[in-house]
């Protein structure tokens, strides 16, 4: 409890910079700056077009070991990293972090703006709406939700040629098709603009989508962990004349296709693309039917015209940070957005450093962040920092996990030094070693350091890190300390970004879908090999078919096991990853395999976080937020 209050009450003790001023402080001018009150600002793309000539700064990613659920510190290590190469080692700095979901903020997590004296204020205003951008990416998604579905409706109950006449209305006496549905008619390989002159055959081709409701892949979202929403039927009222009745499912936003789509976008053009691009479900002749078919596109690129900006926020130490996109990393690809990072990295310029996170552990959003967001950016990262903490060692070398943790109140290993329980729980930071190495870059570990951690375990684990390969490894007392815990970590991180490297991608995109799953698998899970259901069995056939199967892969594993069962901690050997289905991100630019029984909303625990959230009726002023 007293940590819950220790995060809002530091955040509070400190007065934000004006954000006009941190602007032009980091080289913003001021038209490139859109003001959402006192402490929050929207960064327009055009920066990037101005900055073009100048050189990028070094690019550093921040991941960890296999979490416990509560978080071993990444989101708090950025922080304290760009805390510490600013204020304290005089560096151009920015870090670039994802936008906190709401479903952990009143669930069980908690919110993301790191922690103790690296944190990003003010972290109410982060951990809530921020500038709206989720809200944006809830009303797009559902837009596309109620389109499909309108449209079976619209096509279930009337003539191919009533279907066109209102498809394509009069207008002034005359019909005319609007630029995405001649887009569509070009798909269609009809060439004609002159609605009159299509002949039977073709009205019926453009009028009916005919969407096969069994393919429907588009889900409804909501940004909220609410499990009873995981499967529904819709179309139940009488309205709908009883024509569909369909199941259907919600996920939350931050795994939907448009988050994603917003995290890997590179300008607002190429965004239009995307949201055009996503298949929504297949048609009964087998034909993918996309949003543009929908006539949808365009309002969703509306809907997002000003999410696709990144938020100016600030650390506790004045540095600036990019908060923008918040994709989670176990459902979906866990990376803030490809334009924040190259913006910032612009800003920096080439002494400056840019220290991005990749959620959960190694495994998951490293993997995502190397093998997709590297592959569409085109950036190649500088440093690997690796996050580990002497509790989450514990556990992996057999010590109790935190869920088995709270409800007995067995605490003593974590309190008392445990110097064996270390030792063995390093087989995981070994194995996410090796994961990071993979791609050819410096790994630096930091030992994100608790108040009952001793030295000698500190002291242990930087050692066995050296033995795995790190670069090299250092503990760190940021969350207590701010910048100056994390002055060794800086000067570790500037030392491995001058060290050679050689970027290399862990799988070649043109390989069959099934090889580039196994790799992944094998590789950087230690699996055995892979099942594939007969759903997924039949989606990699289907998308190849249609052409997708040369996509990235975006696994939806576990973050906690580096195997498909929660479960299993340390290192588990001797499994088979079973996949049990496969979706398709055409637009975001992913093939998406679901591992095992992976929900894809989260549900609230019997105590979630929101017990302690409150308004102070005295002060106004939120708490309980941590
Ligand atoms: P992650 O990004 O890895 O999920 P966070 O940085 O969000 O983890 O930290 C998770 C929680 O742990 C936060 O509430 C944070 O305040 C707390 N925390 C992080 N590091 C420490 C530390 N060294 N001592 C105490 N609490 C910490």
């Amino acid at each position: 409890l007293l940590h819950i209050l220790y995060d809002i009450v530091i955040s509070r003790s400190c007065v934000p910079k004006p954000i006009d001023c941190l602007a032009s402080e980091i080289g913003l001018l001021s038209y490139e700056v859109e003001l959402y009150g006192k402490t929050k600002a929207k960064v327009q793309l055009e920066t990037i077009d101005r900055l073009r000539a100048q050189a990028d700064g070094k690019y550093v990613v921040v991941t960890g070991i296999t979490p416990t659920p509560l978080g071993e510190g990444k989101s708090t290590t950025t922080i304290g990293l760009v805390q510490a190469l600013g204020a304290h080692l005089n560096r151009n700095v920015f870090a670039c972090v994802r936008q906190p979901s709401q479903g952990p903020t009143f669930g069980i997590k908690g919110g993301a703006a790191g922690g103790g004296y690296s944190q990003v204020i003010p972290m109410e205003e982060f951990n809530l709406h921020l500038t709206g951008d989720i809200h944006a990416i809830t009303a797009a998604n559902n837009l596309v939700a109620a389109a499909i579905d309108a449209r079976m409706f619209h096509e279930a109950t009337q003539s191919d040629k009533a279907l066109f006449n209102r498809l394509v209305p009069l207008s002034g006496g005359q019909r005319k098709f609007s630029p995405v549905q001649i887009n569509r008619l070009k798909k269609l390989g009809i060439e004609k603009t002159d609605p009159s002159t299509l002949t039977e055959e073709e009205i019926t081709r453009f009028a009916r989508l005919d969407i096969d409701p069994e393919s429907i892949t588009w889900q409804r979202v909501l940004d909220t962990n609410d499990r009873f929403l995981r499967k529904i039927t819709v179309g139940q009222s009488p309205t709908e004349k009883g024509c569909l009745f369909l199941q259907a499912q919600f996920d939350i936003t931050v795994a939907s296709e448009i988050m994603a789509v917003l995290a890997l976008t590179s300008s607002m053009e190429d965004m239009r693309q995307r949201l055009a691009k996503m298949v929504v479900a297949t048609s009964r002749s087998g034909v993918p039917i996309t949003t543009e078919d929908l006539g949808v596109c365009g309002a969703l690129t509306v809907l997002m015209k000003d999410a696709i900006k990144p938020n100016l926020m600030q650390t506790l130490e004045g540095n600036p940070v990019f908060v923008h996109a918040g994709p989670f990393a176990n459902i979906a690809h866990g990376n803030s957005s490809i334009l924040a990072d190259k913006i910032a990295l612009k800003l920096v310029g080439p002494d400056g450093f840019v220290v991005t996170e990749a959620g959960f552990g190694a495994d998951i959003g490293m993997e995502k962040f190397f093998n997709i967001k590297c592959r569409y950016s085109g950036l190649r990262p500088h440093v690997v920092v690796l996050v580990a903490t002497v509790r989450a060692l514990k556990m992996h070398g057999g010590g109790p996990t935190v869920s088995g943790l709270l409800l007995t109140g067995n605490t003593l290993c974590f309190v008392f030094q445990n110097l064996e329980l270390v030792e063995k729980g390093c087989s995981n930071l070994r194995k996410q070693v090796e994961n990071a190495k993979h791609f050819g870059v410096p790994v630096v570990v930091a030992v994100n350091a608790f108040k009952t951690d001793s030295e000698a375990e500190l002291q242990l684990i930087c050692k066995l890190a050296k033995e795995a390969g790190a670069f090299d490894a250092v503990p760190c007392t940021h969350w207590a300390d701010g910048g100056a815990g994390a002055v060794e970590l800086g000067k570790a991180v500037q030392k491995a970004a001058e060290a050679p490297s050689k970027f290399s991608f862990l799988y070649d995109i043109e390989l069959p879908v099934v090889d580039k799953i196994r790799i992944i698998a094998q590789k950087i899970y230690g699996a055995d090999d892979i099942e594939l259901l007969p759903d997924a069995q039949h989606k990699v056939d289907l998308y190849t078919k249609q052409g997708f199967g040369n996509l990235p892969i975006c696994m939806a594993k576990t973050h906690l096991s580096l195997s498909h069962d929660a479960e299993k901690k340390g290192v588990p050997t001797g499994f088979v990853l079973p996949i049990r289905d496969i979706r398709a991100s055409v637009g975001a630019g992913f093939l998406y395999p679901l591992v095992g029984t992976m929900p894809t909303i989260p549900g609230l625990p019997t105590r979630p976080c929101f017990y302690d959230i409150d308004l102070d009726p005295l002060t106004g002023e939120v708490i309980g937020l941590f």
